[in-house]
This record gives C-alpha cells, sequence and structure tokens, in this order.
C-alpha cells in the first residue's frame, strides 16, 4: 500500500479518556462512506461489533488518508466493496478489552493499521507476515474470516480489533501525527530493518513525498548516511532539515556520474515513471536496491548490472504485526512521526481533502499496474567456461546465500555444476529443464526431484517452494514464472542472460520481496575456496559434455 499520506482527519474532539465503558450489544457507529465509484463521501451509520474475548474496543482519534484510500474509492484496483468506509492509517484510544486480552488496557494509545485479522496459522502467520496470508481481513473493503462481513475502516469513530492486529503506540508520540506511521512508516521502515541498513550505510532516498520523508527520518535515525535524489533542487531546503547529509537533483547527468558507485542501499520510493537503470548505476557492489512504489511503465535494468554488480533488486508491502509494534516503539524511543496537515472529519473536507491529495501529489501517485522489468542480451556467459569460470560462476551465488542443509534449491538448465554444488552443500535440490530428458542426467548428479517447465501443472504445484533458485539459461526462457516458484523472500539469481527482456511483473516484488540478483565469477579468494572446496567433493566439470548440452538445448 504505497502511499503518501498528507492529511489527517481529526475525527474528534476528545482527548483523553478516563474511563472504560462496557458493551453488551453492538455499538452504533458513525463513518465517512461512499456508495460508489463516482460518489462522494457522506455520513454513513453501523455497528461495530461487541468485543469478543480477544478483542479490543477503539475510540478512534485519527485516521491517515493514504493515497490507496484514494484508488479503493475509486475502485482503481478493481476490488471495491460499496458502501466503504476507507481508512488504514488509525490511531486511538482503548474503551474495552474482551477477557482474554493481555496486551492492553483501558486508556492505552493504540494504533491499527492495513489489516485486521488473518488465519494466523499458515506459514507467513506463523514467520510474523500477515499481510502476505492467503486469508488476510484488510481494514476496509474487505471481509471478516467469515468472508461475508464487511470491514470498515478508520474515517469512523469507534472500531473492534482483535487483539493481535493492534500496536500499542508510545504515549510521548501525538496521536495525529503517528498515525500514518501505521501505513508509509511501516512500508519504508520494514525494508531498512530486513537489509541492515545502519552506522555507516551510505543510503539514498529517491524521491521525497510521504514515504520518502519517513525512509529518510528512519534512515537518519539508524545513523545511516543519508542522501536524497529528486527530481528537483527545490526538495534539498526540506532534506537537510530531516537530517539527510547530501541532496542530488537525479536530472543532472553530472551530479550522478559522479555518485556512480556510491550507495549500499537505495530506497526507490517514486511511482511516477522514472528512470530506474540510471539509478541502479548508483550502488556500489552487492548493493541493494528497493522499490516500495511501482512505476505504471517497463523499468529497464541491463543484464551487466546484474552480473557485475551482484545487486539485490527487491520490492516491500507493509509489514506484519511484530515488526509494527517494533516499528512504533523505534518511533517512540527516536521521536519520529510524520508531517501531517489535519482536517475536520466531515464529508465536504474529505472531498477537497483527496482533491488536493491528488492535485499537489499527482506525481507520486501510486499506480497499480504491471511493470516490466527488459533485461537485453549483454555478457552471455560462455558455454564451455571451465571450472576456474563456471565453477565459481555457481559457487560464489550459493555461497552468498547460504545454501545448505533443508534449502530447497531450484537449479533451472541442467547446470551440473550448480547441482553438484548444491547437492554437496547439503540442498534438496530440484532440476528446473524444459526436457523430460534430462531427468537421468539430474538424478544422477544428486537432485532429488525434475520439474518439467514446460508442463503447467507441475509448475502451480510447485509454486512458492524454493527458497533459492539459480537460472543458468541463456536461452530466452519465462522468467516471470520462474520466479512464481519462489518462496516469500526466496533468493532468484541469474547467471546467464537471456537475449531478450525478462518480464518481472511488479506484484511479485512488492507480495515477495524476493532477492533478484546475478552473479559473474568470484574474487581470487573465493575461487581458491571453491577449489578446496570441489577437492574436498570431488567435484570437476566435465567441459565436453557441458558443450554438448548446450548445444542441443538452445
Ligand atoms: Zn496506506
Ligand atoms: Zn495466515
Amino acid at each position: 500500500m504505497g502511499s503518501s499520506p498528507s492529511n489527517t482527519a481529526n475525527t474528534t474532539e476528545e482527548k483523553v479518556v478516563s474511563n472504560g465503558v462496557n458493551h453488551t450489544a453492538p455499538i452504533a457507529t458513525k463513518g465517512l462512506a461512499v456508495d460508489s465509484a463516482s460518489s462522494p463521501f457522506k455520513v454513513f451509520d453501523f455497528e461495530r461489533r461487541v468485543p469478543k474475548p480477544d478483542d479490543v474496543f477503539i475510540r478512534i482519534h485519527y485516521c491517515g488518508i493514504c493515497h490507496s484510500d484514494i484508488h479503493q474509492v475509486k475502485n482503481e484496483w478493481h476490488t471495491s466493496k460499496y458502501p466503504m468506509v476507507p481508512g488504514h492509517e488509525i490511531t486511538g484510544v482503548v474503551e474495552q478489552v474482551g477477557s482474554n486480552v493481555r496486551k492492553f488496557r483501558i486508556g492505552d494509545h493504540v494504533g491499527v493499521g492495513c489489516m485486521v485479522d488473518s488465519c494466523l496459522q499458515c506459514n507467513s502467520c506463523k514467520k510474523n507476515f500477515e499481510q502476505h496470508c492467503p486469508d488476510t481481513a484488510f481494514t476496509y473493503s474487505s471481509t471478516e474470516l467469515d468472508k461475508v462481513t464487511p470491514t470498515y475502516g478508520g474515517y469512523s469513530n469507534f472500531i473492534t480489533v482483535k487483539e493481535h492486529f493492534v500496536c500499542k503506540v508510545p504515549k510521548n508520540l501525538p496521536l495525529d501525527a503517528a498515525a500514518p506511521l501505521l501505513c508509509a512508516g511501516i512500508t519504508t521502515y520494514s525494508p531498512l530493518r530486513q537489509h541492515n541498513v545502519g552506522k555507516n550505510t551510505r543510503m539514498g532516498v529517491i524521491g521525497l513525498g510521504g514515504l520518502g520523508h519517513m525512509a529518510v527520518k528512519f534512515g537518519v535515525a539508524m545513523g545511516a548516511h543519508v542522501t536524497v535524489i529528486s527530481t528537483s533542487e527545490s526538495k534539498r531546503d526540506d532534506a537537510t532539515k530531516l537530517g539527510a547529509k547530501a541532496f542530488l537533483v537525479s536530472k543532472d547527468a553530472e551530479q550522478l556520474k559522479g555518485a556512480e558507485n556510491s550507495f549500499d542501499f537505495i530506497i526507490d520510493t517514486v511511482s511516477a515513471q522514472h528512470d530506474v537503470a540510471a539509478m541502479i548505476n548508483l550502488f556500489a557492489f552487492q548493493g541493494v536496491y528497493c522499490m516500495v512504489g511501482a512505476p505504471p511503465k517497463p523499468a529497464e535494468i541491463p543484464s551487466f548490472v546484474l552480473l557485475f554488480k551482484r545487486p539485490i533488486i527487491t520490492g516491500s508491502l507493509i509489514g506484519g504485526m511484530k515488526e509494527t509494534q517494533e516499528m512504533l516503539d523505534f518511533c517512540g524511543k527516536h521521536e519520529i512521526t510524520c508531517e501531517i496537515e489535519k482536517i475536520e472529519a466531515i464529508p465536504e473536507q474529505i472531498n477537497v481533502a483527496y482533491d488536493r491529495t491528488l492535485k499537489s501529489d499527482v506525481k507520486y501517485r501510486f499506480v497499480r499496474e504491471y511493470f516490466i522489468c527488459k533485461v537485453p542480451k549483454n555478457l552471455p556467459l560462455d558455454a564451455a567456461a571451465p571450472l576456474l569460470c563456471a565453477g565459481i560462476t555457481t559457487y560464489s551465488p550459493l555461497r552468498q546465500h547460504n545454501v545448505g542443509k533443508n534449502t530447497y534449491m531450484g537449479v533451472i538448465g541442467l547446470g551440473h555444476m550448480a547441482v553438484k554444488f548444491g547437492v554437496a552443500m547439503g540442498a534438496h535440490v530440484t532440476v528446473i529443464s524444459t526436457s523430460e530428458s534430462k531427468r537421468d542426467d539430474a538424478t544422477k548428479l544428486g537432485a532429488k526431484a525434475f520439474l518439467v517447465s514446460k508442463d503447467a501443472e507441475q509448475l502451480k504445484e510447485a509454486e512458492n517452494s524454493f527458497d533459492f533458485i539459480i537460472d543458468t539459461v541463456s536461452a530466452q526462457h519465462d522468467v516471470a514464472a520462474m520466479i512464481n516458484l519462489l518462496a516469500f523472500q526466496g533468493v532468484y539469481c541469474m547467471v546467464g542472460a537471456p537475449p531478450k527482456p525478462a518480464e518481472i511483473p511488479s506484484f511479485v516484488l512488492l507480495f515477495k520481496r524476493p532477492i533478484i540478483t546475478g552473479s559473474l565469477i568470484g574474487s581470487m579468494k573465493e575461487t581458491q575456496e571453491m577449489l578446496d572446496f570441489c577437492g574436498k567433493h570431488e567435484i570437476t566439470c566435465e567441459i565436453e559434455r557441458t558443450s554438448d548440452k548446450r548445444k542441443k538445448s538452445t
């Protein structure tokens, strides 16, 4: 839910609640709703449920207006349910708790973000990534777990939410400026943590909108050296005030040239069309490029960047409940809040705020369309490469991404060196090939399973099942279909370089948080380590055979 919240609705005058309530019947609630994609907001009367034993009943004080609210109100994602009460950046005060609730007491300051329930039993839920649960109940324009009861969001005065999906807001944070932390905050905080941004990280933030300014604040608080990269010189002062140490104008070719190879981590918050390839040039060897916006048109990423820089190109979408709480605690400790403008929660003001958000911020509009990564042919690997080349090329990424016991590893194309290394490292190796005829060879090399990549049914069954995939094929092939096979946060490493563009839909980057990377040979130290490993495990490379196979398969 990449977003640029710019307004916060003041839903009540009340600042302090000292006494709890004890509702035993459904609670009459007032919200602001739209009836269709084209209708204006109006006052809407509905009921919140009586708190069940695991529920918390909250009086809502503030709710952020997120860009994704606007898209859903206008049904731009084609999933809208009406009447719709939007709002998923909610802060308020606890007024009643169910009998099993332990984390919260009456009077606590709390927040509710993009989701209000999930199964809590699937792998995603168990790993604290409730937002990736197949059954997630989103805060509005969604249904409860019963798949029937509609959910209504935070443009309202009360909400009843399962304890697990409520966060504590530290008391030193104002409830109004803390509201957008529940969406824009966690969307930027989560990838910074995942990629270990900290002291001495040279971090770039592309775009200084709603998401960008949060990324700067978090980066600065984590001790990173933050540079803001913006199309407009006019944002320089804002960047400096937020704590950025440097500023780059992305339209100035000379400035970009001077900054090449200088960033360890870049977070790209821009949803408008922009030159991603030029930005990727800015990061250093093995740098991380994380997209939290989703530009509408294809981004071009030359394959030589993947091969030579070994970058990690990835994406991110909000965060789980555990991390959201961690983020709020971090904000409390560092006194981080969002820049906001408050309005009254009445239909007229919401209507105006929507128009203004769209007009003033149209550059950062979040467009949920697929984009395509274009990877032109550049450096095909030598098909007959000897051990010193093919060997280290496959060994190195396996080591870098900690392939080992229990790793579910896929090898696309019968990259026989990759299979040998994977097996020797203890991984469960599956060979993925266009041709059933390779099955015997794969088994002989030690692979435990075999997938025919042209068999849609086999692919379907194998979706989300690999921790690590090494793609050794230089012939044209469907990379998007292969990336579907990755589990959440899986690694996809390309060591071949197909001649035509590979299509990588942005939803994969946002929802799977994959690591898409490439690799090309290794350092001398690692090459020696690889040779020692080969000696220990009696691994050799059969040059003639590799050459034959390549000819047959292309
Ligand atoms: Zn949002
Ligand atoms: Zn689940």
